[in-house]
């Protein structure tokens, strides 16, 4: 019954708004099953440290292994899922996979850094955040800042309210809080200081931009000098050279995430980085 009304429904659209439609409620279909038959997997890209080179963190980013299409990047199929409601059941496993991984390595190497897991807007205004955080924490033995939740700024400014008080139970919870693609908002600055956060994430655009001339370094300079006198960290998104780099360290900015350093990597990669890593410090025998 549900499909007649569809197809009628379908009568009063253009062909190509059709066919668009029905591409979304295929892939509607095959990302439901994606979560369910364990097509998705994890990549991580190391945040490292402009002066000293050193790795300071990791962000985990999703990606989906499709039997048909082979790898499809989130820019593709989260959309559909925040539309759907899937990327709650996709956030879900997100959340606990990273945990289950920073687990395991914690328990193979001395990892002091924290690994961070993006939120989209929809799983962070639900309610259940925190109580969903808390349990997949509890379940990994993980005391909290282990992990780091990234959220963008268009997510917190609908309701600051709100958002506050979540990020404060996160916090009690003892997670870390970055913020995402910051500087691509729309917001005033006012309530920065009113929210429980730790790190500012200078949106990408904004790196581009230093290297091709279209502007010069004026946000990323006022980012890091906000970051400084809110008492926050800060990193640059997106470092593809090594001029960019040097830009940024003269700028004091601390660290940095991009394909100059290491693209997104799967958990294996990681690990061959963390063995150089801890190669200096090994792990006690116990
Ligand atoms: P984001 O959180 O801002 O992640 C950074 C994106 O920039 C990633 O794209 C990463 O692969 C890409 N990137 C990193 N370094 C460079 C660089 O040097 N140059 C360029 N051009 N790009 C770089 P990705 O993995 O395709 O993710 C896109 C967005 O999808 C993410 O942006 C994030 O908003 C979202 N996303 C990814 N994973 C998840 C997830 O597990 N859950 C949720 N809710 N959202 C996710
Ligand atoms: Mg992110
Ligand atoms: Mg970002
Ligand atoms: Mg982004």
């Amino acid at each position: 019954h549900a499909k007649e009304q569809g197809r009628n429904g379908f009568r009063f659209v253009t062909k190509e708004m059709g066919a668009k439609s029905r591409e979304r409620m295929d892939l509607e279909g095959a990302l439901r099953r994606a979560i369910r038959e364990g097509e998705l997997f994890l990549v991580y890209q190391p945040q490292v440290d402009t002066l000293t080179g050193r790795i300071v963190g990791l962000e985990a980013l999703v990606r989906w292994n499709h039997p048909e299409e082979g790898l499809i990047l989130p820019g593709r199929f989260l959309p559909v899922a925040e539309e759907t409601g899937l990327v709650q059941a996709m956030g879900d496993w997100v959340l606990f996979e990273a945990c289950a991984q920073i687990r395991r390595w914690r328990a193979r190497f001395d990892l002091s850094i924290p690994v961070a897991v993006n939120v989209s807007g929809a799983q962070f205004r639900d309610g259940q955040l925190p109580a969903k955080v808390a349990r997949a924490l509890d379940a990994n033995g993980l005391s909290g800042p282990e992990l780091e939740i990234e959220v963008t700024e268009s997510t917190l400014i609908d309701d600051v309210e709100a958002a506050a008080e979540t990020l404060t139970a996160l916090k009690r919870r003892g997670v870390l809080i970055a913020l995402d693609d910051f500087g691509t908002g729309y917001s005033s600055l006012s309530y920065l200081h009113r929210l429980p956060i730790d790190k500012l994430k200078i949106d990408r655009s904004f790196i581009h931009d230093l290297s091709t001339g279209a502007s010069d370094a004026s946000v990323p300079r006022a980012i890091v000098g906000l970051g400084r006198s809110l008492g926050l960290s800060v990193i640059a998104e997106g470092v593809e050279t090594q001029e960019q780099l040097q830009l940024l360290r003269d700028l004091a900015c601390e660290s940095y995430q991009g394909f100059l350093f290491s693209r997104p990597v799967p958990a294996e990669e990681v690990e061959r980085l963390l063995e150089k890593l801890t190669a200096a410090h090994p792990v006690s025998a116990e």
